[in-house]
């Protein structure tokens, strides 16, 4: 893989623990595997809980003097990693699709908008305004200030391997507080190579760690429980997020959650059809379907339920699979062999509970973990995938008759992140994104993320909201001042 950077040195095998390269003390390392080839690329630093609780006590040391220096301050060391993230895009771009599979496209896109969150935060570093209350007494003056919550610890997924780190340590960095990351074990190299240019912008020592572990249940553990820690904030499924939640509970921590989703996508009888068809591809196989924002089930009004099967069919099959280090690649391989078996078995269940095949619904000829682009018609909501997120490359379409009918359906489900719908109707468009029960509507686009957009879910989908002038408060405290005079 070295050989494919211009800087080859952003290939790190060795944590980055309180501003050292370090190798486990044990020596263990973990395997990182490229989804496309099935080959190591990379033995990681295997750390243990007490190296992780080293990070931390380097963060609680760092942090009053990174919280002591101004905004602006801070904001220039944050656009200086910003300029480097995006000098270096290529590089990281294919240092990501090497480790997590996805289209170089699709990678150079997630480094830009991972970066945007370091431009972003920088930026509302010199915006954390307090404010001033009339006293409730002839004699008391009162004032607000927001203060940094102190040391916050990261625990990330392998979807996004970059921007799901940035939009949790720029709002961090930026509001005052140190972080300590423990990136997915299956993409550690994107994470480990933002920190050689954390470095280079000049990101104190201590203030950022990137702690590599395979043992992802005992890092969440030391998190939870070491009292210098007082923020944990977390992106994966909702599963991990009760567990991470009730550890949470001890220390009475507060926890930000980016959960699961199972968002619904639906197509209005006056939508426009082609752009309804183009939405749904981005939305749904974006990332191979791997995205808790990825359209889980789609809802098609009954009128023009056959003419957008059509279409969409036509649009899938037009996508090409391959190696994402390959120009011109669409959808690369799922992450590993059990993402398979769970697209297996959603389209199985469909089938047997009665759904149609349109197209696709084997392994791809590229054998691996590469699986082909599935349609199926008929899907009822006594099927799994009406109730699960997928996470893989399989569409489901629901029949619904009315409004009313499909916002019932629509929000018939514990998840409440991402939704999506295509109409034309203004009425139609104002009372269906005020019904569904979802923290994001798509209204006629399938894309939905930006940095300065609050990013966050309803339900049992989390807790907080990244991105946007909102997403910064998740770092900091209120404090009220009430003096006498
Ligand atoms: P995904 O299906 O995206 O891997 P998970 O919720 O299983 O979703 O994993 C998200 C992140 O949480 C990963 O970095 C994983 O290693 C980590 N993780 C999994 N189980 C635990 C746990 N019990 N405690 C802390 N972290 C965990």
């Amino acid at each position: 893989i070295k050989s494919l950077l211009k800087r080859p040195d952003l290939v790190r095998e060795r944590a980055f623990l309180a501003g050292d390269w370090v190798e486990a003390e044990s020596g263990r390392v973990f395997e990182v595997t490229n989804p496309a080839r099935g080959d190591v690329i990379a033995r990681v630093a295997d750390l243990s809980r007490e190296e992780v609780a080293r990070a931390i006590d380097a963060a609680h040391k760092a942090q009053k003097p990174w919280a002591a220096k101004t905004g602006k301050e801070r904001a220039q060391i944050l656009r200086r990693w910003f300029d480097l993230l995006m000098a270096h895009q290529e590089d990281l771009a294919i240092l990501m699709t090497a480790e997590q599979g996805k289209p170089l496209t699709e990678s150079r896109g997630e480094v830009a908008y991972g970066a945007a969150f370091l431009e972003w935060f920088g930026e509302e570093a010199k915006r954390v305004y307090g404010e001033t209350i009339p006293g409730h007494m002839p004699d008391k003056r009162i004032t607000v200030i927001k203060q940094p919550i102190g040391v916050a610890a990261g625990i990330t997924p392998w979807n996004f391997p970059n921007a799901m780190i940035t939009r949790k340590v720029a709002p961090a960095l930026a509001a005052g507080c140190s972080f300590v990351i423990r990136p997915a074990s299956q993409t550690p190299l994107s994470a480990l190579a933002m920190a050689v240019l954390a470095e280079e912008a000049g990101v104190p020592k201590g203030v950022f760690s990137v702690v590599t572990s395979s043992a992802a249940s005992e890092i969440g553990k030391e998190f939870c429980e070491n009292p210098k820690v007082r923020k944990l904030t977390f992106t994966g499924s909702t599963e991990v997020g009760r567990i991470l939640l009730r550890q949470a509970a001890d220390q009475v921590m507060k926890c930000s959650m980016e959960l699961g989703g199972n968002a619904p996508f639906i197509v209005f009888d006056d939508a426009d059809l082609d752009a309804a068809v183009e939405g749904a591809i981005q939305c749904k196989f974006r990332n191979n379907g791997q995205t808790c924002v990825c359209a889980n089930r789609i809802y098609v009004q009954k009128g023009v339920y056959d003419a957008f099967a059509a279409k969409l069919k036509a649009a899938v099959e037009k996508l090409r699979v391959g190696d994402g280090l390959e120009e011109g690649t669409d959808l690369g391989p799922l992450i590993e062999a059990s993402a398979i078996d769970k697209v297996r078995d959603h389209l199985k269940d469909a089938l047997d509970h009665g759904a149609t095949l349109l197209t696709g619904g084997e392994a791809h000829d590229l054998g691996g973990q590469f699986f082909q682009p599935t349609v199926v018609t008929g899907a009822t909501p006594g099927m799994k995938v009406a109730q699960e997120e997928t996470f893989g490359p399989f569409a489901p379409l629901f029949a619904f008759e009315d409004e009313d009918d499909v916002i019932e359906l629509a929000n018939d489900t514990i998840f409440g992140l991402a939704s999506y719908f295509y109409a034309r109707d203004m009425s139609r468009v104002t009372k269906v994104a005020e019904a569904l029960e979802y923290g994001i509507v798509g209204v006629n686009t399938g894309i939905i993320s930006t940095e300065v957009a609050p990013f966050g879910g309803v339900k049992q989908s989390g807790l907080g909201r990244e991105g946007s002038r909102h997403g910064i408060e998740d770092y900091l405290e209120l404090k009220y001042i009430c003096s006498s005079v």
